[in-house]
């Protein structure tokens, strides 16, 4: 347990809570959706915490919260129409799933792996002066543990995480109280998640009908279902305490590898360096001319769970 500061979105209280994403922890803070729960999105060990402090059993892509058009535009990449529907409702409550650039230095763990990158320039002034602050890209899912209804106060921040994370900054209740609405331009524009920016008013931007689709019906993004999620090349074998012959060992504690998650066993480190070491041990695998990777029991609890479940996908058979 940490003692959660409450902050005043004044100078001072925007100041500390951006020292303390540059420290790697957590900041609680409002947008006009709901409140966000923010670490810094280029360092994979302050997403393993987001992860931890909300209890969420999956690896799902979270949503990276930038400054403007010009900062975005460093991360993902824009077609004319994905310029022209940020022009005309950023800062909002639209969220564009873009290509990932390869050079944009977002932690793997933000996108869940996946190639392309969620992004929205938020509208409440306390979130903007933060990303200023702060000066980096933001991963924010809402401040609540998994499973529970979104904050759209400090105080519901408090109830959930409170303990968990570094801060909470202050910026009173939130305006809009639903999420923001998630368009891919991956392919055909495609509405994700419908939230706070209504489908007529981006189709109506775009000149043309979105293909329909709502939460469940159109939401396949659980990662590893994608099929241009990244999954190892060499096959993984799970729960292996010793390497076979010809195997990449990626170890956990005590057991030892040719890498390892975390050598003092901790589940959130772990968490941190699941998608490198995966590339490495792959990468590893091919230069010695093989074909199998083995990795180390990880315990089930906390974070492990989220880690097990993406080890499991990497592990099953592919066609
Ligand atoms: P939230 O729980 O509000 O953070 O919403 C995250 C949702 O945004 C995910 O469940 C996806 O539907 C979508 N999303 C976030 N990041 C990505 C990404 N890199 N690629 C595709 N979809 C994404
Ligand atoms: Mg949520």
């Amino acid at each position: 347990m940490i003692q959660t500061a409450t902050l005043s979105s004044d100078a001072s209280g925007l100041a500390a809570a951006s020292a303390i994403l540059r420290a790697g922890g957590l900041v609680g803070f409002p947008t006009e959706t709901v409140y966000g729960l923010g670490g810094d999105a280029r360092d994979d060990m302050a997403v393993a915490r987001i992860f931890n402090a909300k209890g969420r059993p999956k690896f799902n892509p979270l949503i990276v919260h930038v400054e403007g058009l010009a900062q975005a535009e460093e991360i993902g990449v824009f077609t004319p129409a994905a310029r022209d529907l940020a022009q005309r409702f950023w800062p909002g409550s639209l969220t564009l799933v873009l290509p990932l650039r390869a050079a944009a230095g977002l932690s793997h763990l933000v996108t869940a792996d996946l190639p392309s990158v969620a992004l929205r320039v938020p509208a409440h002034p306390v979130a903007r002066a933060l990303i200023t602050a702060f000066g980096g890209p933001i991963a924010a899912p809402s401040a609540n543990p998994s499973g529970r209804i979104s904050p759209t106060t400090a105080a519901h921040v408090l109830e959930g995480l409170g303990g968990k994370i570094a801060a909470v900054l202050d910026g009173g209740p939130c305006k809009v109280g639903v999420e923001s609405t998630i368009l891919s331009l991956l392919d055909a524009p495609q509405i994700l998640r419908q939230g706070g920016l209504a489908q007529e008013q981006i189709e109506a931007a775009l000149g043309a009908p979105i293909i329909a689709g709502d939460d469940t019906s159109a939401r396949p993004l659980a990662p590893g279902q994608l099929a241009s999620h990244y999954a190892p090349n060499a096959g993984v074998r799970l729960n292996a305490t010793l390497a076979e012959r010809g195997e990449v060992m990626i170890g956990f504690g005590a057991i030892g590898g040719d890498m390892t998650l975390s050598p003092s066993g901790d589940v959130v480190q772990a968490a941190a360096n699941l998608f490198s070491s995966l590339r490495a041990a792959d990468d590893l695998a091919a230069q010695r001319g093989t074909s199998r990777i083995a990795v180390a029991p990880i315990p089930n609890i906390g974070l492990g769970r989220a880690i097990n479940d993406r080890l499991s996908r990497a592990a099953a058979p592919r066609s």
